[in-house]
């Protein structure tokens, strides 16, 4: 795994060199012409709404290892472990919100050319910058909701955290007794069958595809642009660092996406 170095976003005169004014003109050339754009996302599209990427220095992951899903179905002290980490982290998710980003990917839905929007966030701001929730595929989840692991029942996030704030610290469905985690993906939990199956459509037909903030080393996401590349369409990467699939893009921008998106926009010419 690759560390994120960048992880808040860099003044306009550290990453607006001459190459990469002419990558957002390229850009938006490939998005004028697109008819059926799909856009990937990852946690880089929301650092600049305050919420880190997992992998900086000083990142989350530094601080306490992920729980696996295996281990949290197995063990009681992993699941104590996840819900105080949720009780550390909750405020982030709550209190964040849509960044330039977030709002430029939603006005590019509303200019008709977007396809889809897979993003491997659970923290729901694309929809809450105004994408449509039915345009929203959200690979990983979401943390606005808990999910019962054994009936599938979903609640509110709220509530469930209000029991693990009053003592209970393994909270179980009132349904059936089983046990109740944020409807988020975690390690080794495989992702739902229908949202990845939609997310591989879109990239399959797409006749442009556009990642924002994804390192591309988190599977099957990243496997996403092979399946739009095999079929000869274009594949743009704006993200600050490198990725395994820059060697096969047609553009890359390493530009923080909350400052390069609106230039992208500008740069289109008027509905
Ligand atoms: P990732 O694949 O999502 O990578 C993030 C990438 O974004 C990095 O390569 C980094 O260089 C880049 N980046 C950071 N800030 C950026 C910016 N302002 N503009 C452009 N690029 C930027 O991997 P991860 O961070 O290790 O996260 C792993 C998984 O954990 C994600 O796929 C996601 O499911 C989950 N996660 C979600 C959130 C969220 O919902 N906001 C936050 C952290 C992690």
């Amino acid at each position: 795994m690759h560390p994120s170095v960048h992880p808040t976003s860099p003044a306009s005169e550290e990453w607006e060199t001459p190459a990469a004014r002419t990558a957002i003109l390229d850009i938006a050339e490939f998005l004028a012409d697109a008819r059926r754009l799909v856009v990937l996302t990852g946690a880089g599209v929301s650092t600049e709404s305050g919420i880190p990427d997992f992998r900086s220095p000083g990142g989350v992951w530094s601080r306490v290892p992920p729980t696996s899903y295996r281990a949290f179905m197995s063990d009681p002290a992993a699941r104590r472990d996840y819900w105080r980490l949720r009780r550390e982290l909750r405020g982030l998710a709550t209190s964040a919100r849509p960044n330039p980003a977030h709002t430029t990917l939603a006005a590019l839905e509303r200019r008709g050319i977007l396809a889809g929007l897979i993003t491997q966030n659970f923290d729901g701001l694309h929809q809450a910058a105004g994408s449509s929730p039915d345009r929203v595929i959200e690979l990983h989840g979401t943390t606005h909701e808990a999910a019962c692991q054994s009936c599938g029942a979903r609640s509110p996030i709220e509530a469930v955290q209000a029991r693990v704030d009053a003592g209970d610290d393994d909270p179980r469905c009132p349904a059936c007794g089983g046990f109740l985690k944020a409807a988020t993906i975690l390690f080794g939990q495989p992702i739902p069958p229908a949202a990845l199956a939609a997310a591989q459509a879109l990239a399959r037909d797409c006749d442009l595809f556009l990642v924002v903030g994804s390192s591309l080393r988190v599977i099957p996401a990243a496997r996403l642009p092979l399946l739009a590349l095999d079929r000869g369409t274009p594949l743009l990467i704006l993200n600050l660092e490198p990725t395994p699939l820059d060697v096969r893009a047609d553009v890359i921008l390493r530009a923080p996406a909350g400052q390069a998106l609106p230039r992208i926009l500008a740069a289109l010419p008027a509905d």
